[in-house]
C-alpha cells in the first residue's frame, strides 16, 4: 500500500530528524517503507534505517567532517541514475534537508534531468537540542531572533562570518558544525561586542541514547568544546535563551563548566 507514496522514477529528499527514530515524521516513515533504494548520510543512524522496507537497498553516501566520502556531484548523479532506472528513491538526510543539507543541489540535479523530486521535512538539530535542554530557542522580549549558522569551512580556510550581525544580544545563535571552530566563533562574537558571560549550551548526539548536554559561557566555549565534546555531531547554542536556572546548591565559579545534567529540569525526569 505504501509503495504508492513514491512513483517509480521519483525522488524524495526525506528529513531523518536528529537521530531518535521516534522523531521521524509519519510521512518520512511511510516514504522509507515505500522506497526501493535509500541513499543515506553518515548522520543517519541504524534506528532510522531499520524502518526501511526489508527489500530496500540501503546505500551509504555518508559525509562526516574530515572523512572521505562521495562528493556532492556523485551523489546527485546517483539519485538521477536510480530514478531513471525506475527505482523509488529516498534520499535520507539528517535533521531537515533544507538546513545545511545541500538539498538545493540535489533538487536542481533532479529537475535538470527531468526527474520528479519532492521534499519531506524533518526536525532540525536546533529544535532537538532545545527540547532536550528543556528550553526555548526564542524568548518573548529576550531572544527575538533565531539565527542558524554553519561554522564549517573547507580545510585551511578562515571562517568568514558577519560577526557584527551575529553578535546580537537579542538573538539565539544555533551553530551547526561548530565544534572545530568553537574558539574562532567565541573570539569573533566577543570582538564584535558580545559579552563573555553570554550563556552557551552544547548538545552532542541530541535525541540519541549517547546524548550529552553541557552549559558554559562564551569566554569558556573553546575550552568547553575541546574538553567536553566527543566524536558525535554537536550543536552550539549561544544567547540569553540558554541561561539555565541553576539549582541553589550550584556555585558557578569562573572557569567552571556546569553539566546541564544538574539542571533542575533534568533531575525532575
Ligand atoms: N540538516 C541537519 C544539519 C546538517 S549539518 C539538521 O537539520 O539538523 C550537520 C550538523 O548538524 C552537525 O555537525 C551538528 O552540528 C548538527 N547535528 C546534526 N544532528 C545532530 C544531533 N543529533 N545532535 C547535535 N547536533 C546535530
Amino acid at each position: 500500500m505504501t509503495t504508492t507514496m513514491i512513483a517509480a522514477g521519483e525522488v524524495w529528499l526525506v528529513g531523518a530528524g536528529p537521530g531518535d527514530p521516534d522523531l521521524l515524521t509519519r510521512k518520512a516513515e511511510k516514504l522509507l517503507q515505500a522506497a526501493s533504494v535509500v541513499f543515506y548520510d553518515a548522520l543517519v543512524g541504524p534506528g532510522v534505517l531499520a524502518l526501511a522496507a526489508p527489500a530496500a537497498r540501503l546505500v551509504s553516501v555518508g559525509k562526516r567532517a574530515g572523512r572521505h566520502s562521495k562528493d556532492q556531484q556523485s551523489i546527485d548523479q546517483l539519485l538521477v541514475a536510480a530514478a531513471m532506472a525506475g527505482e523509488r528513491v529516498v534520499r535520507l538526510k539528517g535533521g531537515d534537508p533544507s538546513v545545511f543539507g545541500r538539498a538545493m543541489e540535489e533538487l536542481t540535479a533532479c529537475r535538470e534531468a527531468g526527474v520528479r523530486v519532492q521534499v519531506c521535512p524533518g526536525i532540525t538539530a536546533a529544535s532537538a537540542a532545545a527540547a532536550t535542554l528543556g528550553t526555548s530557542l526564542t524568548l518573548r522580549g529576550t531572544a527575538r531572533r533565531l539565527t542558524c549558522v554553519t561554522a564549517h569551512t573547507r580545510q585551511g580556510q578562515v571562517l568568514e562570518l558577519d560577526w557584527q550581525a551575529l553578535a546580537d544580544p537579542q538573538a539565539t545563535l544555533a551553530i551547526y558544525m561548530g565544534k572545530a571552530a568553537a574558539g574562532e566563533v567565541a573570539r569573533g562574537l566577543m570582538t564584535a561586542g558580545m559579552a563573555g558571560d553570554t550563556p552557551v549550551a552544547l548538545v552532542e548526539n541530541a535525541s540519541l541514547p549517547t546524548e550529552r548536554r553541557f552549559r558554559t559561557r562564551l569566554d569558556l566555549l573553546e575550552m568547553a568544546a575541546r574538553t567536553a565534546l566527543g566524536d558525535g555531531p554537536a550543536l552550539l547554542l549561544v544567547g540569553e535563551a540558554m541561561r539555565a536556572p541553576l539549582p541553589v546548591a550550584t556555585i558557578l565559579a569562573p572557569g567552571q563548566l556546569v553539566r546541564s545534567d544538574s539542571d533542575p529540569v533534568q533531575s525532575r525526569t
